[in-house]
């Protein structure tokens, strides 16, 4: 089975999820942030990674009902890495998370703007970042990338959005494998 193939057959087997708490599917739910991603103008590797952040959660894994897989930015990074995604993909999505605690730590309107279950989560996830975390991610390199990547998937609950299905994404898949 391809990359491609792969990717597919994860969405066909748990796709239909609801998104943890959203009123959008797990499919849904990357489809837009991915669409997002393209309106904004990123390259196919950040639209990949958009589309697939939140991979872990289809992965399985340390299950919490209503809140999905714990660590799911770093549960899926063995998984990425044996498919050969390249670093930078890798790298923002196992930053997606981290990205959050730091807007929570820098951005006092962020927060309030969480949607419940994202704020719910946002405790067992580590709660806001210490002074010394916010100076080393923001010194990371995908510090731009990852802020980008957050606001798509803050954007991409919308329940009565149409968006591209997941064949639009095969070639910014093969642009994310190094
Ligand atoms: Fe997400």
């Amino acid at each position: 089975m391809s990359v491609i193939e792969e990717v597919v057959s994860l969405f066909e087997q748990g796709g239909s999820q609801a998104y943890f708490g959203e009123r959008v599917t797990q499919l849904q739910h990357a489809l837009q942030c991915a669409h997002c991603a393209t309106q904004a103008g990123a390259d196919p590797e950040l639209v990949a990674a958009a589309l697939l952040h939140d991979v872990g959660h289809l992965l399985g894994g340390n299950l919490q009902a209503d809140i999905g897989v714990i660590d799911h930015d770093r549960s899926c990074v063995e998984w990425l890495r044996a498919r050969g995604f390249s670093t930078r993909l890798i790298g923002l999505v196992s930053g997606h998370v981290a990205a959050k605690r730091y807007l929570v730590a820098t951005q006092t309107a962020y927060r309030d703007r969480l949607s419940e279950a994202s704020i719910r989560t946002l405790a067992l996830q580590g709660g806001a970042m210490s002074a010394e975390e916010v100076a080393a991610f923001e010194a990371g390199p995908y510090f731009r990338d990852l802020l980008r990547l957050r606001a798509w998937d803050e954007a991409a609950k919308d329940p009565s959005r149409t968006v591209p299905g997941l064949d639009h994404y095969a070639s910014a898949i093969r642009a994310a494998l190094s």
